[in-house]
């Protein structure tokens, strides 16, 4: 196959699950062709491998193909991945990598219109179209976050409002005078502002149905709360990284069975993070993500760190593509307490079961005499008048039950563990502390 920088295959929706897997085909080939021609970087890797292009002839034969890693990205520093000429590029995202040098990802003229693509079939799913007023209060410049949110928002023809994050006092506003039907945000901040709205006594005169929360984990109890706060309908968990484009990758429909993703844009494997094996059908692994068509800095094989499952179940809608469960948080917070591996999601799982507590809590973990500990701290729900005691009790029990590992829970008021407009940050772990 001769090398071209273009992806050329169609760019219309699959109609069928045979299309679908036809597109990843010639996706994958594509791709592969592509990278090694263009990358110096893919080139010594798949040589290291001991694989040519040709060897990849189906979607079947991904696993050959040797992984790529966040570090692949960091040390070949500022422009990762690259496969096309530098003026061939358009514009660069940066991800707010919080150790490091910071992960640059660059893209083409077709990255971005591919982004936006996709993106607006978020939107679709969501139920959002002309008509509708979306109010964006997500970061804008280097992330991919506001830029994304933005054009896909335009593309799917509803009003865009790019407030961006933070910045209560306009938010408020334009939720009242601009009644926006759609807030985009991170699930920290629509309870924020939800409780904003409450506070202020507001609510009434705030119009969002639809909530499209993405790039933090949010349990069960705190999208309840979110729901409540604002008398919303739905609120959609969108996904994505800036390695694969930015958000957007995925959503759930109005059914909320699962995120479903592009999978005409990219091939998802599960992988056990320790083994590097696929997991078994259904089982919670790290995602693994190979793109499908982009050209600036494609990614093969490219371990997320996020952790999630394949559902395999159909869902209602119909929709020809694939889903995800929501993500899980990431292997690198995988808590090694006593002995056992515990994701923080399973912990969110337990916590959204009890009625007598609000939707914050935080984990503290600390070392005395060689020994850990672990201290739950979560909130008391203003709204009902259990005892703590009890509550402590039951919490500590269920943990126990359906984790396996012994921890002391403390039940605190309403409001005192830190709010973040942005990611919040929930787990505190001292026992490397002198
Ligand atoms: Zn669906």
């Amino acid at each position: 196959m001769t090398h071209t920088a273009k992806y050329t295959g169609p760019f219309d929706e699959p109609k069928n699950k045979h299309e679908l897997r036809d597109l990843q085909t010639r996706g994958l080939i594509w791709t592969v062709n592509h990278a090694f021609a263009g990358s110096s970087f893919y080139r010594k890797r798949f040589q290291e491998a001991g694989i040519i292009p040709d060897h990849i002839r189906s979607t079947d034969d991904i696993d050959k193909l040797p992984f790529t890693t966040a570090d692949d990205l960091r040390k070949d520093y500022p422009f990762p991945l690259l496969s096309v000429p530098y003026d061939s590029i358009v514009r660069i995202h940066s991800s707010s990598g919080t150790t490091g040098k910071r992960k640059i990802l660059s893209y083409t003229a077709q990255d971005i219109e591919d982004w936006t693509a996709f993106f607006s079939r978020c939107y679709r799913m969501a139920g959002v179209g002309p008509g509708d007023r979306v109010q964006i209060a997500v970061g804008y410049g280097l992330w991919t976050a506001g830029a994304g949110f933005q054009a896909a928002c335009e593309r799917a023809g509803a009003m865009a409002i790019p407030v961006g994050p933070g910045n209560l006092e306009m938010q408020c506003q334009f939720l009242v005078d601009l009644r926006p039907n759609v807030l985009c945000c991170t699930s920290s901040m629509a309870l924020l502002l939800g409780e904003e709205i409450n506070r202020r006594g507001i609510r009434d005169r705030v119009n969002i149905k639809t909530i499209i929360q993405g790039s933090e984990r949010c349990s069960e109890s705190m999208r309840k709360t979110i729901l409540a706060l604002f008398g919303a309908e739905h609120i959609h968990d969108i996904v994505g990284m800036t390695e694969l484009y930015g958000p957007g990758t995925g959503i759930d429909c109005p059914y909320h069975t699962g995120i479903h993703y592009w999978a005409d844009y990219f091939i998802l494997e599960i992988i056990d993070p320790d083994t590097l094996n696929p997991v078994r059908e259904g089982g919670i692994g790290e995602m693994v993500v190979t793109t499908l068509r982009k050209e600036g800095a494609p990614l093969i094989r490219y371990r997320t760190r996020d952790l999630t499952r394949t559902i395999s179940e159909k869902c209602p809608c119909g929709s020809v593509f694939p889903m995800h469960d929501r993500i899980m948080g990431r292997s690198d917070d995988m808590i090694i307490f006593r002995g056992v591996n515990i994701y923080p999601g399973q912990i969110d799982e337990i916590l959204s079961e009890v009625e007598e507590i609000s939707s914050e809590y935080s984990i503290e973990l600390e070392r005395r005499d060689g020994k850990d500990f672990m201290l739950i701290k979560v909130e008391r729900n203003p709204a009902r008048t259990g005892n703590d005691r009890e509550t402590e009790d039951t919490i500590r029990q269920q943990i126990k039950q359906n984790i396996m590992v012994a921890t002391d829970v403390k039940v605190v008021d309403y409001g005192s563990l830190p709010r973040s407009e942005r990611k919040s940050k929930r787990i505190f772990d001292r026992r490397w502390l002198p």
